[in-house]
């Protein structure tokens, strides 16, 4: 690299603005590099987007701050995994938990794969994703995941947080790093002979130059869609929800670290446990229930039909851009594109776009020698992540309104998708397929089994029968003592919140 000081320019102070910020300067402290990040006082943030995957601890760990430093500061609990209810109608898998793995469950899995496949190919096992994981007890019991000293096991987790909470914490942060903030409004770019963004102009005039511009300006995709004219490519054929309508509801004494994600007659409802209040949100699609409708839906859903309380609204589009870093610009966020909030993978894509792409730069000497490795390697993970989501609405068994029909008899699903499940049916294992696939890059083999098992997709209970000693190898009680014996090291969830509130994380 020269000696040239390089100048980057963040557009945008959502938590995917802020995320970077932190990046950057952390992986590139004195190194020359200066960071401003620009934000408009009149354009808020989203606002949305208040669970994460284990991945978010890494980052906090990265940018050096401690739980007891940011969960008290964001209102953040612990999650150790989405629990899916009334997603399927088939007796015994109307509900299942998409648990977080962590290394006690290499004892019990296994089982797990032995029994779902030996399911599959009809013998009469418990197969139900719910009686092997850790994860599962730890919700049942309301416990936190943070193991002691002499639990000399990796438990993963994520978190629940308040995003607006979380973007201020990140921008102290990141000013501690040396990043500078700045208030103006972009009117546009400015790109040289060569399609570069030569300058950014704000509406009072100043021209803002940088080396590298990041565009983290939400679903406007300001410099990457609007300027550079990065063509977005819809996912809206396989993923219908277009729209949400957010409340916050008052918080329980009690709550386990879980979301819960219950499945709607438009769409779906998340329910996020913060600790002065949970978070509510309904995803559904616009093509077959309109606004007021699925609001009076939520409401009648939370109980809230005859209070005032205030709703937000809010509209999306599903798909990402074709190229992530184009010319001088990398899009991180919601501008580089959305798939759907079911998984919460939004901020892990955060974290991995600009992780991935400090390494492509770092690598390229800082120039774009290896930007289509980076751009294909991103896109790889956002379809890995659609298949899957498209995947739970595929196999869902509800067929109660046109959309639950629509979804069920969806033909629009990518390739990948419609191989993995006639794998799945055909009772094949579906390891190599994931592999051959690359669909495991996002969500692990495990992952996959437990959403086709966790709804039942399995031969029905007449079409199934006893099976040899050697089927019935593991026994369930004896997973459930384990899993119910671990979870005996690990304090309440409200308890190990409260220490952090001291400053006590341990
Ligand atoms: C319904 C819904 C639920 C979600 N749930 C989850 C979840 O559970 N987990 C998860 O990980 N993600 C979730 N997400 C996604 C998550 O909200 C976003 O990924 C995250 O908030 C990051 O948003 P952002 O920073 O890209 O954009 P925004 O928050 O929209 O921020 C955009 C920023 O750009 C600035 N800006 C825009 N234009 C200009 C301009 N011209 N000049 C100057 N500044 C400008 C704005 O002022 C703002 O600061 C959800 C999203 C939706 C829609």
């Amino acid at each position: 690299m020269s000696n040239q000081r390089k100048k980057i320019i963040i557009l945008g102070g959502g938590t995917a603005g802020w995320i970077t910020a932190n990046l950057m300067a952390t992986h590139w402290q004195n190194k020359g590099f200066d960071i401003t990040l620009v934000e408009s006082p009149d354009i808020g943030i989203i606002g949305v987007g208040e669970g994460s995957t284990p991945p978010l601890k890494g980052f906090m760990e990265t940018i050096g701050v401690s739980e007891s430093e940011w969960m008290p500061a964001c209102n953040a609990t612990y999650k150790v995994g989405i629990t899916f209810r009334d997603w399927s109608v088939k007796p015994g898998f109307t509900e299942y938990v998409h648990p977080f793995v962590g290394q006690p469950d290499q004892f019990t899995i296994p089982a797990f794969f032995h029994n779902s496949y030996l399911r599959r190919k009809g013998v009469d096992l418990e197969g139900h994703p719910d009686h092997f994981f850790l994860a599962t007890e730890m919700i049942r019991q309301k416990l936190s995941p943070v193991a002691p000293e002499n639990f000399p096991f990796e438990i993963a987790y994520g978190y629940h947080f308040d995003s607006g909470l979380l973007g201020q914490f990140l921008r102290r942060v990141a000013e501690k790093k040396g990043v500078r903030y700045k208030v103006a409004t972009v009117a546009g770019a400015m790109l040289d002979a060569q399609g570069n963004i030569d300058h950014l102009k704000t509406t009072d005039g100043e021209a803002l130059k940088a080396d590298l511009y990041v565009d983290s300006s939400g679903f406007r995709g300001n410099l990457i869609q609007q300027s550079l004219k990065v063509p977005f490519i819809s996912s809206a054929e396989s993923l219908f929800n277009d729209s949400a309508v957010v409340f916050a509801t008052d918080q329980e004494r009690e709550y386990a670290p879980h979301t819960i994600s219950t499945a709607m007659k438009y769409g779906w409802a998340w329910q996020i446990p913060l600790t002065n209040r949970n978070g509510n949100g309904y995803v559904y699609s616009s093509r077959f229930v309109d606004d007021d409708k699925a609001e009076t839906e939520f409401r009648a859903h939370l109980g809230l039909l005859d209070s005032d309380v205030e709703a937000r609204r809010l509209k999306f589009k599903v798909g990402r851009v074709a190229q992530h870093w184009a010319k001088n610009c990398l899009a991180v966020g919601l501008s580089q594109g959305f798939i759907e909030p079911l998984e919460a993978t939004a901020l892990d894509m955060v974290q991995e776009t600009v992780v991935r792409f400090i390494e492509a730069y770092n690598n390229g000497d800082h120039t774009d020698k290896y930007r289509d490795d980076f751009n294909n390697r991103i896109s790889a993970r956002f379809d890995a992540v659609r298949d899957y989501i498209v995947c739970h609405y595929r196999i869902s068994s509800r067929a109660d309104t046109d959309y639950w029909i629509a979804n069920g008899t969806n033909e629009k699903i990518s390739p990948s998708l419609r191989s993995i499940l006639m794998s799945w049916m055909a009772g094949k294992n579906i390891t190599d397929e994931l592999l051959d696939q690359k669909l495991d890059v996002y969500f692990p083999n495990v992952s996959w089994n437990c959403l086709l098992t966790g709804k039942g997709v399995y031969p029905s209970q007449e079409q199934l029968r006893s099976g040899n000693e050697l089927a019935h190898k593991y026994k369930i009680e004896e997973i459930k003592d384990f899993n119910r014996r671990c979870a005996l090291n690990f304090k309440s969830h409200l308890q190990q919140l409260h220490l952090l509130s001291l400053g006590d994380g341990g």
